[in-house]
């Protein structure tokens, strides 16, 4: 089996122990509590100090915290896929995803954390360690990021799922491109649906970690998930992935029957001729 997830991108099944989702997110969150332990008592800390932390929770793991280049000024802060080609990684390293890099900009305003507001920081880890112990959202990411399609599905996602547009006209939208890209259906319904769970859990960790970190900061992220309806864009993924695959389900079972069928057509055929039965006598 090839590995798109390099061990320098995931962590192992082994350490985490429980392997169920539900042991994975509180894996993710115990990663999460011991970051902002160690961070909370530093009014602003940098890039590298973040980054520096990080790494020493996880030094087997290739995680960059940077500053985002100009480009991104309308962004908060965002996790990449660091990803190598096959051919340049290293023999110990099997995969294409080798890591992950942890962008964000920096705040202006009065009440930062480390040159990143509190909610943001634990946002942009939740991401991070999420993809760390959930494997199968970057390999999603990275697999749907392969399809030659014109459609930006990142873009996509951001305009119709993470925004304020209502859930009617994003199952919508969701429905008029699942029929554009038919072949590639489930990948992008699971994208989306990992996409959203991730988000929310994104939210949720920002919201809980600056209301540990400032009472005074009220719960700003849980109106995001709130004022972008993202737990009924979900359920409503969620659906549609569900009745995809049972319709899929169906038509392999289908496609089974026949070429029982036909192969039941050629046993007999084929004995015709061994027995040398000419039917047009
Ligand atoms: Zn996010």
């Amino acid at each position: 089996m090839i590995r798109t997830i390099a061990s320098t991108a995931r962590i192992a099944t082994k350490i985490i122990k429980d392997g169920s989702n539900s042991g994975r997110d509180k894996y993710c969150q115990k990663l999460e509590d011991k970051l902002y332990n160690r961070l909370k008592k530093y009014k602003r800390t940098q890039f590298d100090y973040i980054g520096k932390n990080v790494h020493e929770i996880l030094p087997t793991k290739l995680i960059q915290v940077e500053k985002l280049p100009e480009t991104f000024e309308n962004c908060n802060g965002v996790v990449s896929l660091a990803q190598e080609v096959e051919k340049t990684v290293p023999a110990d390293i099997v995969g294409y995803i080798v890591g992950y890099i942890v962008g964000f900009n920096k705040d202006g305003k009065k009440k930062q954390f480390g040159g990143v507001k509190m909610e943001v920081l634990m946002h942009e880890m939740h991401h991070l360690f999420n993809y760390l112990t959930h494997p199968k959202v970057p390999n999603r990411i990275y697999k749907v990021s392969k399809i030659s399609s014109k459609i930006n599905f990142e873009k996509f996602f951001v305009e119709n799922f993470q925004s304020t547009m209502p859930p009617k006209k994003c199952k919508e939208a969701t429905k008029k491109l699942l029929k554009r890209e038919e072949k590639h259906k489930i990948d992008i319904l699971q994208y989306f649906r990992y996409k959203l769970i991730d988000e929310i859990g994104a939210y949720r960790s920002g919201e809980h970690y600056s209301n540990l970190y400032s009472s005074k900061s009220k719960e700003c992220f849980q109106s995001n998930i709130d004022a972008m309806q993202l737990e009924t864009k979900l359920n409503d993924v969620t659906a549609i992935l569900k009745k995809t695959l049972k319709t899929e389900r169906e038509g392999v079972n289908q496609k089974r029957g026949k070429s029982i069928i036909s192969k039941g057509r050629y046993f007999i055929s084929h004995l015709s001729d061994l027995l040398k039965i000419n039917h047009k006598n």
